[in-house]
Protein backbone atom coordinates (compact mmCIF):
# COMPACT_ATOMS: atom_id res chain seq x y z
CA UNK A 1 0.00 0.00 0.00
CA UNK A 2 0.94 3.29 -1.23
CA UNK A 3 0.65 6.07 1.20
CA UNK A 4 -0.33 9.48 -0.17
CA UNK A 5 -0.48 11.06 2.68
CA UNK A 6 2.54 11.27 5.23
CA UNK A 7 -0.01 12.18 8.29
CA UNK A 8 -2.19 10.12 10.35
CA UNK A 9 -5.86 11.72 10.50
CA UNK A 10 -8.15 11.42 13.56
CA UNK A 11 -11.59 12.99 14.56
CA UNK A 12 -14.75 12.45 16.64
CA UNK A 13 -16.89 10.55 13.93
CA UNK A 14 -20.42 10.81 15.49
CA UNK A 15 -22.33 14.11 15.26
CA UNK A 16 -21.94 15.80 18.96
CA UNK A 17 -24.87 15.18 21.31
CA UNK A 18 -26.10 12.55 19.19
CA UNK A 19 -26.36 8.88 20.64
CA UNK A 20 -24.72 6.88 23.51
CA UNK A 21 -21.49 5.69 22.01
CA UNK A 22 -19.19 8.01 20.43
CA UNK A 23 -16.43 7.03 17.60
CA UNK A 24 -12.62 8.37 17.33
CA UNK A 25 -11.45 7.76 13.93
CA UNK A 26 -8.20 7.52 12.73
CA UNK A 27 -7.09 7.06 9.13
CA UNK A 28 -3.55 6.82 7.75
CA UNK A 29 -0.03 4.92 8.15
CA UNK A 30 0.28 5.35 11.97
CA UNK A 31 -2.82 4.53 12.82
CA UNK A 32 -2.28 0.95 13.85
CA UNK A 33 1.09 2.01 15.85
CA UNK A 34 -1.25 4.79 17.75
CA UNK A 35 -3.67 2.40 18.78
CA UNK A 36 -1.07 -0.12 20.34
CA UNK A 37 0.19 2.97 22.01
CA UNK A 38 -3.08 3.57 24.08
CA UNK A 39 -4.99 0.20 24.14
CA UNK A 40 -4.57 -2.03 27.07
CA UNK A 41 -6.35 -5.49 27.54
CA UNK A 42 -9.09 -5.97 30.71
CA UNK A 43 -5.61 -6.69 32.40
CA UNK A 44 -3.63 -4.00 32.10
CA UNK A 45 -1.33 -5.57 29.35
CA UNK A 46 -0.09 -4.04 25.89
CA UNK A 47 -1.70 -6.30 22.94
CA UNK A 48 0.63 -6.52 20.14
CA UNK A 49 -1.66 -8.10 17.64
CA UNK A 50 -4.80 -6.45 16.32
CA UNK A 51 -6.55 -8.61 13.57
CA UNK A 52 -8.10 -7.34 10.63
CA UNK A 53 -11.96 -6.24 11.11
CA UNK A 54 -12.25 -7.30 14.34
CA UNK A 55 -13.74 -5.66 18.02
CA UNK A 56 -11.27 -6.03 20.63
CA UNK A 57 -12.32 -5.36 24.39
CA UNK A 58 -10.56 -3.39 26.01
CA UNK A 59 -8.87 0.34 27.87
CA UNK A 60 -7.91 3.17 26.40
CA UNK A 61 -5.18 4.81 28.86
CA UNK A 62 -3.69 7.72 29.17
CA UNK A 63 -0.01 8.60 29.62
CA UNK A 64 0.19 7.94 33.29
CA UNK A 65 -1.44 4.63 32.48
CA UNK A 66 -4.78 6.02 33.86
CA UNK A 67 -7.66 4.15 32.17
CA UNK A 68 -9.78 6.47 30.52
CA UNK A 69 -12.69 4.37 29.42
CA UNK A 70 -13.34 0.82 28.53
CA UNK A 71 -13.52 0.73 24.32
CA UNK A 72 -14.25 -2.14 21.65
CA UNK A 73 -11.23 -0.97 19.11
CA UNK A 74 -11.19 -1.86 15.96
CA UNK A 75 -8.95 -2.10 13.36
CA UNK A 76 -9.23 -2.13 9.58
CA UNK A 77 -6.25 -3.22 7.35
CA UNK A 78 -5.55 -1.06 3.59
CA UNK A 79 -7.04 -0.56 0.96
CA UNK A 80 -10.31 -2.20 2.00
CA UNK A 81 -11.44 0.62 3.97
CA UNK A 82 -13.65 3.96 3.55
CA UNK A 83 -10.63 6.24 2.99
CA UNK A 84 -8.36 3.26 1.59
CA UNK A 85 -5.97 3.64 4.14
CA UNK A 86 -5.83 1.63 7.58
CA UNK A 87 -8.52 2.79 9.54
CA UNK A 88 -8.92 2.38 13.46
CA UNK A 89 -12.04 3.39 15.41
CA UNK A 90 -12.49 3.05 18.84
CA UNK A 91 -16.06 3.14 19.70
CA UNK A 92 -16.55 4.20 24.05
CA UNK A 93 -19.90 4.18 25.08
CA UNK A 94 -18.74 7.26 27.33
CA UNK A 95 -20.42 11.15 26.78
CA UNK A 96 -18.79 13.50 25.09
CA UNK A 97 -15.63 14.46 27.49
CA UNK A 98 -14.44 10.99 27.51
CA UNK A 99 -14.92 10.31 23.81
CA UNK A 100 -12.74 13.85 23.41
CA UNK A 101 -9.74 12.78 25.90
CA UNK A 102 -9.77 9.80 23.70
CA UNK A 103 -9.02 11.93 21.15
CA UNK A 104 -6.79 13.85 23.02
CA UNK A 105 -4.49 10.90 23.64
CA UNK A 106 -4.76 9.90 19.87
CA UNK A 107 -3.14 12.97 18.91
CA UNK A 108 -0.84 13.40 21.10
CA UNK A 109 0.74 10.50 19.86
CA UNK A 110 1.03 11.78 16.28
CA UNK A 111 -2.10 11.73 14.58
CA UNK A 112 -3.37 15.15 13.38
CA UNK A 113 -6.87 16.50 13.99
CA UNK A 114 -8.66 16.07 10.30
CA UNK A 115 -10.00 18.91 8.24
CA UNK A 116 -13.60 18.97 7.85
CA UNK A 117 -14.38 16.46 4.99
CA UNK A 118 -11.23 14.97 4.97
CA UNK A 119 -11.90 11.53 5.67
CA UNK A 120 -14.15 11.55 2.35
CA UNK A 121 -11.69 13.62 0.72
CA UNK A 122 -9.40 10.86 0.93
CA UNK A 123 -11.12 8.29 0.25
CA UNK A 124 -12.18 10.23 -2.87
CA UNK A 125 -8.60 10.58 -3.78
CA UNK A 126 -7.73 6.90 -3.38
CA UNK A 127 -10.28 5.82 -5.69
CA UNK A 128 -12.93 4.69 -3.36
CA UNK A 129 -15.58 6.92 -4.07
CA UNK A 130 -16.53 9.38 -6.43
CA UNK A 131 -17.12 13.09 -5.83
CA UNK A 132 -21.23 12.57 -6.15
CA UNK A 133 -21.07 9.73 -3.33
CA UNK A 134 -18.71 12.16 -0.99
CA UNK A 135 -21.13 15.02 -1.46
CA UNK A 136 -23.98 12.03 -0.40
CA UNK A 137 -22.04 11.79 2.62
CA UNK A 138 -22.66 15.33 3.53
CA UNK A 139 -26.20 15.08 2.72
CA UNK A 140 -27.05 12.33 4.58
CA UNK A 141 -25.11 13.85 7.40
CA UNK A 142 -26.99 16.75 7.70
CA UNK A 143 -30.19 15.47 6.22
CA UNK A 144 -33.35 16.63 7.94
CA UNK A 145 -35.91 14.02 7.23
CA UNK A 146 -36.20 10.74 6.63
CA UNK A 147 -37.05 11.13 2.65
CA UNK A 148 -34.07 13.38 2.29
CA UNK A 149 -31.76 11.22 3.84
CA UNK A 150 -32.62 8.18 1.84
CA UNK A 151 -32.11 10.16 -0.96
CA UNK A 152 -28.69 10.70 -0.05
CA UNK A 153 -28.24 7.17 0.86
CA UNK A 154 -29.50 6.47 -3.00
CA UNK A 155 -26.52 8.91 -3.97
CA UNK A 156 -24.37 7.36 -1.83
CA UNK A 157 -25.33 3.93 -3.21
CA UNK A 158 -24.32 4.88 -6.67
CA UNK A 159 -27.79 5.65 -8.38
CA UNK A 160 -26.97 9.44 -9.74
CA UNK A 161 -23.16 8.36 -10.30
CA UNK A 162 -24.41 5.17 -12.80
CA UNK A 163 -26.88 7.68 -14.13
CA UNK A 164 -24.01 10.25 -15.10
CA UNK A 165 -21.97 7.58 -16.45
CA UNK A 166 -24.61 6.01 -18.75
CA UNK A 167 -24.85 9.97 -20.11
CA UNK A 168 -21.33 9.69 -20.61
CA UNK A 169 -21.09 5.84 -22.19
CA UNK A 170 -23.69 7.07 -24.85
CA UNK A 171 -21.87 10.11 -25.55
CA UNK A 172 -18.44 8.37 -25.94
CA UNK A 173 -20.28 5.66 -28.09
CA UNK A 174 -21.75 9.28 -30.32
CA UNK A 175 -18.03 10.81 -30.32
CA UNK A 176 -16.35 7.12 -31.58
CA UNK A 177 -19.12 7.44 -34.71
CA UNK A 178 -17.86 10.77 -35.13
CA UNK A 179 -14.22 10.45 -35.26
CA UNK A 180 -14.33 7.36 -37.71
CA UNK A 181 -16.01 10.08 -40.13
CA UNK A 182 -13.19 12.27 -39.31
CA UNK A 183 -10.38 9.53 -39.54
CA UNK A 184 -12.29 7.55 -42.65
CA UNK A 185 -13.36 10.59 -44.65
CA UNK A 186 -13.97 8.26 -48.07
CA UNK A 187 -15.78 5.51 -46.01
CA UNK A 188 -19.85 5.37 -46.11
CA UNK A 189 -20.16 6.86 -42.64
CA UNK A 190 -22.26 9.60 -44.16
CA UNK A 191 -23.04 11.24 -40.63
CA UNK A 192 -24.40 14.40 -41.33
CA UNK A 193 -26.95 12.98 -43.90
CA UNK A 194 -28.56 10.12 -41.74
CA UNK A 195 -29.33 12.23 -38.99
CA UNK A 196 -28.38 9.15 -36.70
CA UNK A 197 -26.06 11.27 -34.81
CA UNK A 198 -28.58 14.09 -34.17
CA UNK A 199 -31.46 11.20 -32.86
CA UNK A 200 -28.66 10.47 -30.92
CA UNK A 201 -27.72 13.51 -28.96
CA UNK A 202 -31.51 14.31 -28.93
CA UNK A 203 -32.07 11.39 -26.83
CA UNK A 204 -29.13 12.13 -24.20
CA UNK A 205 -30.34 15.91 -24.22
CA UNK A 206 -33.94 14.50 -23.14
CA UNK A 207 -32.47 12.23 -20.75
CA UNK A 208 -30.55 15.51 -18.69
CA UNK A 209 -33.69 17.84 -19.03
CA UNK A 210 -35.37 14.29 -17.04
CA UNK A 211 -32.77 14.74 -14.50
CA UNK A 212 -32.46 18.50 -14.12
CA UNK A 213 -36.30 18.45 -13.84
CA UNK A 214 -36.18 16.77 -10.43
CA UNK A 215 -34.17 19.29 -9.11
CA UNK A 216 -36.97 21.52 -7.52
CA UNK A 217 -38.49 18.09 -6.11
CA UNK A 218 -35.06 17.35 -4.97
CA UNK A 219 -34.52 20.73 -3.01
CA UNK A 220 -38.26 20.22 -1.32
CA UNK A 221 -36.96 17.47 -0.20
CA UNK A 222 -33.59 18.48 1.14
CA UNK A 223 -34.98 21.80 2.31
CA UNK A 224 -38.51 20.78 3.33
CA UNK A 225 -42.05 22.63 2.60
CA UNK A 226 -42.46 26.34 3.70
CA UNK A 227 -45.92 26.84 4.70
CA UNK A 228 -47.57 30.11 5.81
CA UNK A 229 -50.72 30.21 7.51
CA UNK A 230 -52.69 32.87 7.32
CA UNK A 231 -56.06 34.88 7.96
CA UNK A 232 -58.30 36.92 9.98
CA UNK A 233 -57.62 36.92 14.15
CA UNK A 234 -60.24 33.79 15.78
CA UNK A 235 -60.35 31.66 12.38
CA UNK A 236 -58.30 29.14 14.05
CA UNK A 237 -54.55 29.49 12.89
CA UNK A 238 -52.66 28.22 15.55
CA UNK A 239 -55.40 25.96 16.41
CA UNK A 240 -54.82 24.56 12.59
CA UNK A 241 -51.28 24.66 13.23
CA UNK A 242 -51.22 22.41 16.52
CA UNK A 243 -53.53 20.20 15.00
CA UNK A 244 -51.31 19.20 12.54
CA UNK A 245 -48.52 19.04 14.93
CA UNK A 246 -50.69 16.94 17.02
CA UNK A 247 -51.28 14.66 14.05
CA UNK A 248 -47.54 14.18 12.91
CA UNK A 249 -46.22 14.46 16.13
CA UNK A 250 -42.62 15.15 15.31
CA UNK A 251 -42.16 18.48 17.05
CA UNK A 252 -38.49 19.66 15.91
CA UNK A 253 -37.75 23.65 16.53
CA UNK A 254 -39.27 26.38 17.76
CA UNK A 255 -38.33 29.97 17.99
CA UNK A 256 -38.15 31.40 21.35
CA UNK A 257 -39.52 34.68 22.44
CA UNK A 258 -43.05 34.25 21.62
CA UNK A 259 -45.83 33.55 24.22
CA UNK A 260 -48.97 33.46 23.13
CA UNK A 261 -48.83 31.99 19.62
CA UNK A 262 -45.84 29.65 18.16
CA UNK A 263 -44.41 31.01 15.36
CA UNK A 264 -42.50 28.44 13.30
CA UNK A 265 -42.65 24.28 14.09
CA UNK A 266 -41.32 21.97 11.69
CA UNK A 267 -43.51 18.53 11.19
CA UNK A 268 -42.78 15.51 9.09
CA UNK A 269 -45.30 14.66 6.68
CA UNK A 270 -44.88 11.26 4.71
CA UNK A 271 -41.33 11.90 5.47
CA UNK A 272 -41.16 15.14 4.19
CA UNK A 273 -40.17 18.69 6.84
CA UNK A 274 -43.00 20.67 6.74
CA UNK A 275 -42.07 24.02 7.98
CA UNK A 276 -45.34 25.96 9.27
CA UNK A 277 -45.62 29.59 10.03
CA UNK A 278 -48.53 31.25 11.41
CA UNK A 279 -48.10 34.55 10.02
CA UNK A 280 -50.18 35.93 13.17
CA UNK A 281 -47.84 34.81 15.14
CA UNK A 282 -45.41 36.84 13.46
CA UNK A 283 -47.37 39.90 13.48
CA UNK A 284 -48.37 39.88 16.90
CA UNK A 285 -45.25 39.31 18.17
CA UNK A 286 -43.47 41.54 15.94
CA UNK A 287 -46.32 44.44 16.60
CA UNK A 288 -45.56 44.23 20.66
CA UNK A 289 -41.22 44.70 19.47
CA UNK A 290 -40.82 46.49 16.51
CA UNK A 291 -44.19 48.01 15.43
CA UNK A 292 -43.86 46.61 11.91
CA UNK A 293 -45.86 43.28 11.04
CA UNK A 294 -47.55 43.55 8.37
CA UNK A 295 -44.00 43.65 6.22
CA UNK A 296 -42.62 40.36 7.92
CA UNK A 297 -46.20 38.80 7.18
CA UNK A 298 -45.89 39.81 3.04
CA UNK A 299 -42.53 38.89 3.10
CA UNK A 300 -43.10 35.43 4.50
CA UNK A 301 -45.72 34.50 1.90
CA UNK A 302 -43.69 35.61 -0.99
CA UNK A 303 -40.96 32.87 1.00
CA UNK A 304 -43.87 30.30 1.49
CA UNK A 305 -44.32 27.00 -0.96
CA UNK A 306 -47.87 26.91 0.17
CA UNK A 307 -50.24 29.29 1.78
CA UNK A 308 -53.15 28.18 4.02
CA UNK A 309 -55.69 30.61 3.80
CA UNK A 310 -58.00 29.59 6.96
CA UNK A 311 -61.36 31.12 7.24
CA UNK A 312 -64.06 30.29 9.86
CA UNK A 313 -66.61 28.28 8.02
CA UNK A 314 -68.82 28.50 10.94
CA UNK A 315 -69.09 32.13 9.97
CA UNK A 316 -68.75 32.20 6.69
CA UNK A 317 -66.89 34.79 4.13
CA UNK A 318 -66.44 38.19 5.93
CA UNK A 319 -65.02 41.33 4.59
CA UNK A 320 -62.16 41.18 6.44
CA UNK A 321 -61.68 37.70 4.53
CA UNK A 322 -62.34 40.05 1.17
CA UNK A 323 -59.39 41.88 2.22
CA UNK A 324 -57.15 38.79 2.49
CA UNK A 325 -58.31 37.09 -0.22
CA UNK A 326 -57.50 39.82 -2.72
CA UNK A 327 -53.73 39.63 -1.73
CA UNK A 328 -53.88 36.00 -2.11
CA UNK A 329 -56.35 35.42 -5.62
CA UNK A 330 -53.43 36.44 -7.27
CA UNK A 331 -51.49 33.54 -5.82
CA UNK A 332 -51.18 30.08 -7.62
CA UNK A 333 -49.70 28.14 -4.53
CA UNK A 334 -52.94 28.84 -1.73
CA UNK A 335 -55.48 26.53 -0.26
CA UNK A 336 -57.84 27.75 1.24
CA UNK A 337 -58.72 26.05 4.33
CA UNK A 338 -62.33 26.24 5.51
CA UNK A 339 -62.50 25.60 9.37
CA UNK A 340 -64.57 24.58 12.15
CA UNK A 341 -66.26 22.01 10.18
CA UNK A 342 -67.54 20.84 13.54
CA UNK A 343 -69.85 23.77 14.05
CA UNK A 344 -71.55 23.67 10.98
CA UNK A 345 -70.38 25.08 7.55
CA UNK A 346 -71.86 28.15 6.41
CA UNK A 347 -69.67 27.84 3.40
CA UNK A 348 -68.49 25.15 1.62
CA UNK A 349 -66.03 23.99 -1.13
CA UNK A 350 -67.81 23.63 -3.67
CA UNK A 351 -69.20 27.33 -3.51
CA UNK A 352 -66.03 28.44 -3.20
CA UNK A 353 -64.50 27.86 -6.93
CA UNK A 354 -62.41 30.39 -7.16
CA UNK A 355 -60.08 28.96 -5.45
CA UNK A 356 -57.91 26.46 -7.05
CA UNK A 357 -57.59 24.23 -3.86
CA UNK A 358 -59.34 24.01 -0.90
CA UNK A 359 -60.34 21.77 2.03
CA UNK A 360 -62.93 21.52 4.89
CA UNK A 361 -61.43 20.41 8.23
CA UNK A 362 -61.81 20.93 12.04
CA UNK A 363 -58.85 21.74 13.37
CA UNK A 364 -60.71 20.91 16.69
CA UNK A 365 -61.36 17.42 16.00
CA UNK A 366 -58.61 17.24 13.27
CA UNK A 367 -61.30 16.04 10.71
CA UNK A 368 -59.84 16.51 7.08
CA UNK A 369 -56.23 17.38 8.54
CA UNK A 370 -54.92 14.43 6.49
CA UNK A 371 -56.47 15.45 3.61
CA UNK A 372 -54.91 19.37 4.27
CA UNK A 373 -51.44 17.33 4.17
CA UNK A 374 -51.65 15.12 1.02
CA UNK A 375 -52.80 18.34 -0.45
CA UNK A 376 -49.77 20.81 0.41
CA UNK A 377 -47.45 17.51 -0.48
CA UNK A 378 -49.69 17.28 -3.94
CA UNK A 379 -49.17 21.16 -4.51
CA UNK A 380 -45.85 21.40 -4.09
CA UNK A 381 -43.95 18.35 -6.05
CA UNK A 382 -43.68 18.14 -9.08
CA UNK A 383 -43.68 14.13 -9.23
CA UNK A 384 -44.97 13.01 -5.65
CA UNK A 385 -45.51 9.41 -6.24
CA UNK A 386 -42.49 8.49 -7.49
CA UNK A 387 -40.12 10.89 -5.01
CA UNK A 388 -42.73 9.60 -2.23
CA UNK A 389 -41.24 6.03 -3.35
CA UNK A 390 -37.60 7.67 -2.82
CA UNK A 391 -36.35 5.36 -5.35
CA UNK A 392 -35.35 7.48 -8.38
CA UNK A 393 -32.20 9.42 -7.92
CA UNK A 394 -32.66 13.30 -7.62
CA UNK A 395 -31.12 16.29 -8.05
CA UNK A 396 -30.28 17.65 -5.01
CA UNK A 397 -26.98 19.83 -5.62
CA UNK A 398 -26.48 22.91 -7.58
CA UNK A 399 -23.82 22.06 -8.56
CA UNK A 400 -24.96 18.92 -10.25
CA UNK A 401 -27.51 20.57 -11.79
CA UNK A 402 -25.08 23.72 -13.27
CA UNK A 403 -22.93 21.06 -14.82
CA UNK A 404 -25.61 19.24 -16.10
CA UNK A 405 -27.03 22.34 -17.96
CA UNK A 406 -23.98 23.30 -19.43
CA UNK A 407 -23.50 20.10 -20.93
CA UNK A 408 -26.88 20.29 -22.59
CA UNK A 409 -26.04 23.50 -23.81
CA UNK A 410 -23.29 21.97 -25.13
CA UNK A 411 -25.26 19.22 -27.09
CA UNK A 412 -27.74 21.60 -28.32
CA UNK A 413 -24.85 23.68 -29.72
CA UNK A 414 -23.82 20.26 -31.54
CA UNK A 415 -27.10 19.96 -33.10
CA UNK A 416 -27.32 22.88 -33.97
CA UNK A 417 -24.38 22.60 -36.23
CA UNK A 418 -25.64 19.78 -37.11
CA UNK A 419 -28.80 21.08 -38.47
CA UNK A 420 -26.97 24.39 -40.34
CA UNK A 421 -24.45 21.94 -41.64
CA UNK A 422 -21.77 24.45 -41.42
CA UNK A 423 -19.77 23.17 -38.84
CA UNK A 424 -17.25 20.75 -39.65
CA UNK A 425 -17.33 16.91 -37.84
CA UNK A 426 -14.01 18.56 -35.62
CA UNK A 427 -15.74 21.45 -34.52
CA UNK A 428 -18.69 19.41 -33.58
CA UNK A 429 -16.24 17.18 -32.41
CA UNK A 430 -14.84 19.89 -29.67
CA UNK A 431 -18.64 20.35 -28.31
CA UNK A 432 -19.02 16.75 -27.32
CA UNK A 433 -15.91 17.08 -25.90
CA UNK A 434 -17.06 20.49 -23.47
CA UNK A 435 -20.37 17.91 -22.68
CA UNK A 436 -18.29 15.06 -21.38
CA UNK A 437 -16.03 17.41 -19.24
CA UNK A 438 -19.13 19.06 -17.97
CA UNK A 439 -20.56 15.48 -16.92
CA UNK A 440 -17.35 13.92 -15.63
CA UNK A 441 -16.92 16.82 -13.49
CA UNK A 442 -20.15 16.14 -12.12
CA UNK A 443 -18.52 12.74 -10.35
CA UNK A 444 -15.21 13.73 -10.05
CA UNK A 445 -13.32 12.18 -12.83
CA UNK A 446 -12.27 15.96 -13.95
CA UNK A 447 -11.88 17.60 -10.74
CA UNK A 448 -9.77 21.04 -9.83
CA UNK A 449 -7.86 21.61 -6.08
CA UNK A 450 -10.33 24.58 -5.96
CA UNK A 451 -13.42 22.45 -6.76
CA UNK A 452 -12.23 20.11 -3.70
CA UNK A 453 -11.79 21.95 -1.28
CA UNK A 454 -14.69 24.20 -2.13
CA UNK A 455 -16.94 20.87 -1.66
CA UNK A 456 -14.65 19.44 0.67
CA UNK A 457 -14.92 22.13 3.65
CA UNK A 458 -18.51 22.16 3.33
CA UNK A 459 -18.69 19.06 5.09
CA UNK A 460 -17.98 18.37 9.04
CA UNK A 461 -15.34 17.24 10.59
CA UNK A 462 -14.87 13.34 11.33
CA UNK A 463 -16.20 12.53 7.58
P1 LIG B 1 -56.20 32.37 15.42
O1 LIG B 1 -56.39 33.70 16.03
O2 LIG B 1 -56.54 32.39 13.98
O3 LIG B 1 -54.88 31.78 15.69
O4 LIG B 1 -57.31 31.41 16.09
P2 LIG B 1 -57.15 30.36 17.28
O5 LIG B 1 -56.46 29.15 16.81
O6 LIG B 1 -56.54 31.08 18.43
O7 LIG B 1 -58.65 29.97 17.53
C1 LIG B 1 -59.64 30.92 17.86
C2 LIG B 1 -60.79 30.21 18.58
O8 LIG B 1 -61.45 29.31 17.71
C3 LIG B 1 -60.32 29.40 19.76
O9 LIG B 1 -61.27 29.52 20.80
C4 LIG B 1 -60.32 27.98 19.25
O10 LIG B 1 -60.53 27.02 20.24
C5 LIG B 1 -61.47 27.99 18.26
N1 LIG B 1 -61.31 27.02 17.19
C6 LIG B 1 -60.29 26.90 16.34
N2 LIG B 1 -60.49 25.90 15.46
C7 LIG B 1 -61.69 25.37 15.75
C8 LIG B 1 -62.49 24.28 15.20
O11 LIG B 1 -62.12 23.60 14.23
N3 LIG B 1 -63.70 24.05 15.78
C9 LIG B 1 -64.13 24.77 16.85
N4 LIG B 1 -65.31 24.43 17.35
N5 LIG B 1 -63.41 25.76 17.39
C10 LIG B 1 -62.22 26.08 16.86
ZN1 LIG C 1 -53.18 32.65 16.59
Amino acid sequence: MDYLWEDTIAAIGTPIGKGAIGIVRISGKDSLKILKEIFRTKEGSKKEKFENRKMHYGLVVDRFEEPIDEVLAVYMRAPKTFTGEDIVEIHSHGGIVVVRKILREVLSKGARLAEPGEFSMRAFINGKIDLVQAEAINELINATSEVGAKLALKQLEGALSNKIKELRDKLLEVKAYIEAAVDFPDEEIEIFETGHIREKILEIVEKIEKLVSTYKDGKVLKEGIKVAIVGRPNVGKSSLLNAILKEERAIVTEIPGTTRDIIEETVTLKGIPLRLIDTAGIREAIDKVEQIGIERTMKSLEEADVILFVIDGSIGFTEEDRKISKVLKKKENVILVINKKDLGLKLSCRESIDWKECVELSAKSTEGIDELGEKIVNLVLLEPETILKGEEPLLTNERHRELLESAKKSLLKVIDSLDTGFESPEFISMDIDEALYSLGKIVGQVTTEDMLDIIFSKFCIGK
